[in-house]
């Protein structure tokens, strides 16, 4: 179906006394009149109800390797069904998919969970990843997708900023098997300041995911100048370690000039001293969106033997024998 107007009643929202409509989705909690649409461009009042917009709306759906989540103790070397649709609740000046989440097009081809499924099964997928857009401004989209996924037996994963109310995070959060959250740094000033947003509930958001029991990978996105002191990777690395603990995968990522910021890309040094720094609280730190020789392997935390090589997106799962380390035997932390 393509050029439809496919407003869906939303979940989470309530109606205030003076018939403003205030949604519950995120912590920004918009209130909304008759014919406004909140700051993530895909929630909007109609007819007294507050509307998902974005309900099956596509903006891509791609098969990636699940590294490019990037998840790399989950299911190494398989192929993810992944879609995006429109919208974010963040505005991040720095936003490398600026292009879909800083949009929305009602002209988008609209996709029903069911097809979706289908696809995924066709295309000889068993994992589907929500992403590239933040999936969770599509939320009614992604849990109704992620029911019949499970149902059908197969995997969802959430590539996400982790900026969700706890009461639509505890739905969804049993249907998602694994999740790449975002930590963009550790200062609240600079979720204020540079994505208009806040990082206390992402913070609440990673605890809750861990909780559930859910396979959680978290990503900071290093930009020279902004959040790359040392301090902050120490301070980064330390939550990580004390509140998801010190087996949680951490992919540190150079950030290159994108959207609304044109300082130039991170230099290689400063993504090795991050490593340095965060290696010394957590046994799984990565380098990525640069080339750096081993900077994507997994070593066992045991012997330092390679258990996973990663060469761009070729992967070769060649040190682990009935998932333990083949060299010393210790239980290998990724999920096959
Ligand atoms: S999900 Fe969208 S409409 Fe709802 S509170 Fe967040 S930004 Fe506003």
């Amino acid at each position: 179906m393509k050029g439809a107007s496919h407003l869906k009643t939303a979940d989470y929202w309530n109606t205030l006394p003076d018939g403003v409509i205030e949604c519950g989705l995120c912590p920004h909690h918009c209130r909304l009149h008759e014919g406004q649409t909140g700051r993530c461009r895909v929630r909007t009042v109609s007819g007294g109800e507050l509307k998902a917009m974005g309900y099956g709306l596509l903006s891509s759906a791609h098969i990636d390797p699940v590294e490019k989540k990037p998840l790399y103790h989950f299911h190494p070397g398989s192929p993810i069904f992944s879609l995006g649709g429109w919208g974010c609740n963040f505005g991040c000046i720095f936003c490398q998919n600026w292009t879909i989440s800083q949009d929305f097009r009602e002209s988008a081809t609209i996709h029903t969970p069911e097809q979706m499924v289908r696809a995924m099964r066709d295309d000889g997928c068993s994992l589907i990843a929500y992403t590239y857009n933040e999936p969770l401004v599509g939320f009614e989209f992604v849990r109704d997708c992620s029911r019949l996924v499970r149902a059908d037996g197969g995997k969802n994963v959430l590539v996400t900023n982790g900026f969700v109310e706890e009461r639509p995070a505890g739905e969804l959060l049993p249907l998602i098997d694994a999740l790449n959250v975002d930590i963009k740094s550790m200062d609240e000033a600079f979720y204020h300041k540079y994505c208009k947003g806040a990082l206390s509930p992402v913070l609440r958001f990673c605890k809750q995911s861990a909780k559930a029991g859910c396979h959680l990978e978290v990503t900071n996105l290093i930009i020279p100048g902004l959040n790359d002191t040392d301090e902050g990777f120490e301070g980064l690395a330390a939550w990580i370690r004390d509140e998801l603990g010190p087996l949680t995968p951490l992919h540190l990522s150079a950030y290159h000039p994108d959207y609304r910021l044109e300082m130039p890309p991170t230099p290689r040094e400063t993504l090795e001293r991050a490593w340095e720094i965060c290696s010394r609280a957590l046994s799984y730190v990565y380098m990525g969106n640069l080339p750096v020789k081993g900077g994507q392997d997994t070593h066992c935390p045991g012997c330092g033997s390679v258990l996973i090589e990663r060469r761009g997106y070729q992967t070769t799962v060649g040190g682990i024998r009935a998932g333990s380390c083949a060299r010393c035997g210790r239980r290998a932390d990724v999920i096959t």
